[in-house]
């Protein structure tokens, strides 16, 4: 095991290139070093999204909304990564409120991909998948709403697990939509995500959509002897659509030969509703969203605005105030699909679009038993190509959007590079709790390859 100092020095070596953490004190980290518990994840430096509560440390979303804000309690993603000895190692960047898919629009600025400093390293979690792919840390927590911890780490060349929703407890981590998101890990290799997720799932009183599941060690089975034999792996035809990068196209069918010679058993499937999915989620998000945030007015946690002329005014000037841009557009277009008289039309017509979203998965693993498919359309995109195109950029998530509607699991892999250098990423769908089949297709395809090898030239 590598020691934490030789971390904190990486940190000081390459942070000032890729801006992956917001947060980083390393007097406080000696300090925790010296105090760390034995257990699963004994020494193991590990980043933290800025969207996850640690106790009596800034806690900010990347927004200057919650300036000053200091939780009271630990989320109990944290509590569990302390108990297993990890060394919380600070706040990492992502997009402002998790809102975004290439960590721009944070206010402290854009975190760069390790690979290419003119490219982003996607998102939202891309500080968490920066601090990943450049060797800050060994691990790192991200959360996913429509695929910003699978985006990113597709897009940075690591491997990133987006777990069934409610497998991981979300107390503690300030709500996007709260019937989307989900706390997950972001690590060089699928062992160590096993290892991390092994350690923040569970069953969590103080979150009320906790599944009752018992606690397990993913690690257990991926053995050199894993076999995917048999295993049938669907191949969604929608998936595969115009527009998607040749280069990814290209790898992606290599992968799929990789499967094959490894004894799956390939099959192309439907998932008929999938053009949907982006409408659907933009609707469904921004309105869990645009309620989500309501609370930051300025009078409990953070910035405060101007309060000499009154309440609502105070309210007003807090908000205009505290949130960017895309904040901003997400709170409208929620709250619009909210109203009185577009409810019916928006919100319950997208409720039921999900449900169809939903039975698609559930039909396709009556035949398969994982789906395999790309994670990005397209790699790494130029720093500011996308920012003043908020339809483009929603795009990104295309393929890793449907994961997050149906609250199914989903795992991003290194599956190859473009020839410009550019990560590209595979990702493994599986049904509800399907955490361990897809862990172990992930690492036979792992032992087999060695992209997640690669290191990126800082
Ligand atoms: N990019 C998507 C969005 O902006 C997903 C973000 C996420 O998963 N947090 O909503």
């Amino acid at each position: 095991m590598i020691d934490y100092k030789e971390y904190l020095k990486r940190i000081e070596q390459v942070d000032k290139k890729i801006n992956a953490f917001v947060r980083f004190d390393k007097g406080k980290i000696e300090e925790r070093a010296a105090r760390q518990k034995k257990g699963a994840l004994g020494g193991v430096p590990v980043a933290i999204k800025d969207n996850i509560c640690v106790k009596d440390e800034l806690t900010t979303c990347g927004s200057k909304i919650l300036e000053g804000f200091k939780p009271p309690y630990d989320a109990t993603v944290i509590t569990k990564l302390k108990d297993a000895g990890a060394i919380l190692f600070g706040k990492v960047n992502m997009d402002e409120f998790a809102f975004g898919s290439s960590c721009e629009t944070s206010c402290y600025g854009p975190t760069k991909n390790p690979w290419n400093l003119t490219r982003i390293p996607g998102g939202s979690s891309g500080g968490s998948a920066a601090a990943v792919a450049s060797g800050e840390v060994q691990m790192a927590l991200g959360s996913d709403t429509g695929g910003s911890i699978r985006q990113p780490a597709a897009l940075c060349g690591v491997v990133g697990m987006k777990p069934t929703y409610g497998c991981v407890s979300r107390y503690g981590l300030i709500a996007f939509a709260s019937s989307l998101d989900q706390i997950g890990p972001i690590t060089k290799d699928v062992f160590d995500c096993a290892r991390l997720l092994s350690v923040i799932t569970g069953y969590d009183e103080k979150d009320s959509t906790s599944l009752a599941i018992k606690e397990r060690d993913y690690t257990k089975m991926l053995t050199k002897e894993v076999d995917i034999k048999g295993q049938k792996i669907g191949i969604p035809k929608e998936y595969f659509i115009k527009g998607i990068d040749r280069e990814i196209e290209k790898q992606l069918r290599a992968s799929i030969k990789i499967l094959e010679k490894l004894g799956a058993e390939i099959i192309e499937i439907s998932l008929p509703h999938t053009e949907y999915a982006v409408s659907c989620y933009y609707i469904i998000a921004s309105a869990e969203a645009s309620s989500n945030l309501a609370r930051f007015d300025g009078v409990q946690y953070g910035l405060r605005g101007d309060a000499s002329r009154g309440m609502i005014e105070m309210y007003i000037d807090t908000r205009n105030k505290g949130f960017g841009e895309e904040a901003k557009r997400r709170i409208l277009l929620g709250t619009y699909a909210l109203s009185s008289g577009y409810y019916e039309a928006y919100y319950l017509k997208a409720q039921k679009v999900r449900n169809k979203i939903i039975d698609d998965f559930v039909n396709a693993f009556k035949i398969c038993d994982c789906i395999v498919t790309p994670t990005s359309p397209t790699p790494a995109f130029k720093l500011g190509e996308r920012l003043d195109d908020p339809l483009s950029m929603y795009l990104s998530d295309i393929f890793t959007i449907p994961a997050n509607l149906a609250g199914i699991p989903g795992i991003s892999i290194p599956c190859g590079f473009t020839k410009a250098g550019l990560p590209i990423g595979l990702q493994i769908l599986g049904g509800r709790y399907g955490e361990e089949r897809l862990l172990q297709v992930a690492y036979a395809f792992e032992q087999n390859t060695d992209f997640h090898l690669e290191e990126p030239n800082l």
